[in-house]
């Protein structure tokens, strides 16, 4: 039996990677969960990436998940030069409320837009402004009308629409903006199947949001990108109003500073751990694939240690949206992450957390019959609302879990979920018709023989939304062979 991958991959689409055959090989390679980032692009190249991701799931019958990231209220500067280098000591010149693209004056200073009105009274002179995640950062040496005259004290590539930040900057800016509204609205219509909110600071950013969803027909879950100091300090709380984390290390790291983010990620875990929620750790993860043709170790050290602190998924950013070779950085992350997962059987079991309903208790179960019955070589779950598929993910059970449903939803849903594969299954009629699915998916998926025993889950009478009500022991008999 080949070994499952437990940790789910997101990967982001975009211009190198949103085409139907691109997406076809990233699903083939390991992709779980595709990424849609509203910073970026237009309707059309969003549409364009939704379509191959379901062409992709008609043809391999694997559900994957689509996760709508809005870009919540983040400053941006506008569009630059292609390619412009920034040095040390080079004057740049940001116009404040404006949409203009960037040029090259006369004598070679460099002038960018920022949509941003506000800007120009939240800085003061002295002070420092950041772009690219903190890549680049300048000084700011006038203020001028609606211009701020700055000088370059760490130089790179500055990128058309790069995110700008200050400290004690965009405070003011409201948790949802117009162009996120018009953004899950899109999520809505075309069936997407997570948001993730930038830059929340507290609970109530999740009550806009949700009211944001609501207001464009749908219920979408929200996934709280942690990247503010202010989420830091209210951890608990915001992912208690959530349905899922991220630890979106690049903007955290411009507010908190690089050394504190490692810890803020272990926090991060340990408080979704506690909330019983997925936690996708993001940013740089393989960040010199975009380039290169191999990782450095640093960076498959960082991936084997996400998983080694338990998160449910890792995501990939501009390596698959803008990289060189987008499914080779999907493969390489599927390996380092299965060579991990082989190093580290031992899986901190959290049925400790699961209390009270008879959901939890059966999950509670399913976790003490793994763990007394050495013969037991997997757990299939039949789920029509992915609530048991979830609570089980949760648990972190050492054997694969296998998820059958007829929900297309609510299956790529479950693909951000660690450790369960969710696939199709009309509701069995009959206990008998159940366990010929039981066994078929234990042959067949995965690769069990006559004699194994698997433990089977889901509520009876099965397909009609009953909650999850039975525990059943099965040895897989000799006339399936
Ligand atoms: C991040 O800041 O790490 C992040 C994931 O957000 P974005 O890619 O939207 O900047």
């Amino acid at each position: 039996m080949t070994a499952r991958r437990r940790t789910k991959i997101v990967a982001t689409l975009g211009p190198a990677s949103s085409d139907p055959e691109t997406v076809r090989e990233l699903v083939d390679a390991g992709l779980d969960v595709a990424r849609i980032n509203f910073s970026h692009g237009d309707e059309a190249s969003w549409m364009r990436a939704v379509d191959s991701i379901r062409r992709a799931q008609a043809e391999t019958g694997k559900p994957v998940a689509i996760l709508g990231d809005l870009q919540g209220p983040k400053i941006r500067i506008g569009s630059v030069p292609d390619g412009v280098e920034i040095s040390r000591g080079d004057k740049l010149n940001i116009i404040t409320g404006s949409e203009i693209d960037g040029y090259h004056d006369d004598e070679g200073s460099l002038t960018v837009s920022c949509a941003y009105a506000a800007l120009i009274d939240e800085v003061d002179i002295g002070g420092r402004i950041y772009l690219r995640d903190g890549e680049l950062e300048l000084r700011i040496d006038e203020i001028d009308g609606a211009r701020i005259g700055t000088t370059v004290r760490g130089g790179g590539l500055l990128t058309a629409r790069a995110g700008l930040h200050a400290p004690g900057v965009g405070l003011r800016l409201p948790a949802v903006t117009d162009h996120d509204r018009v953004n899950a609205r899109f999520a809505v219509q075309h069936g997407l199947d997570f948001l993730a909110l930038s830059f929340v600071r507290n609970r109530g950013d999740l009550d806009v949001a949700r009211n944001a969803i609501a207001d464009a027909g749908g219920d979408l879950p929200i996934i709280s990108k942690i990247e503010t100091l202010s989420a830091i300090n209210d951890l608990d709380s915001i992912i208690d109003a959530s349905d899922g984390a991220m630890v979106a290390r690049g903007d955290l790291g411009v507010e908190v500073g690089p050394a504190e983010v490692p810890v803020a990620q272990r926090e991060i875990i340990a408080a979704a751990g506690r909330a019983l929620m997925p936690v996708i750790i993001a940013t740089q993860m393989l960040e010199s694939m975009m380039t290169r043709a191999r990782p450095t170790r640093a960076e498959a050290s960082d991936v084997a240690n996400a998983v080694w602190d338990g998160a449910d998924a890792l995501m990939l950013s501009g390596e698959t949206a803008v990289g060189s070779r987008p499914v080779e950085v999907v493969a390489m992350m599927d390996s380092i992450i299965r060579t991990a997962e082989q190093g580290d059987p031992r899986r901190a079991a959290r049925s400790d957390a699961l209390s009270s309903d008879t959901a939890r208790t059966i999950s509670q179960a399913v976790a003490t019959a793994v763990e007394q019955h050495p013969q037991v070589k997997a757990v299939i779950i039949f789920t029509v609302s992915g609530r048991s598929g979830r609570l089980i993910s949760q648990v972190r059970l050492p054997v694969p879990t296998i998820v059958l449903g007829p929900s297309a939803p609510v299956l790529q849903r479950l693909a951000l979920s660690w450790g369960v594969d969710p696939r199709f299954c009309d509701p069995p009629p009959t206990i008998e018709r159940m366990l010929d699915d039981v066994e078929f998916a234990a042959i067949d998926e995965l690769g069990l023989s006559v004699g194994d025993s698997v433990v089977v889950t889901g509520g009876l009478p099965l397909g009609q939304g009953e909650p999850t009500n039975f525990l059943k022991l099965h040895k897989i008999p000799p006339s399936i062979s």
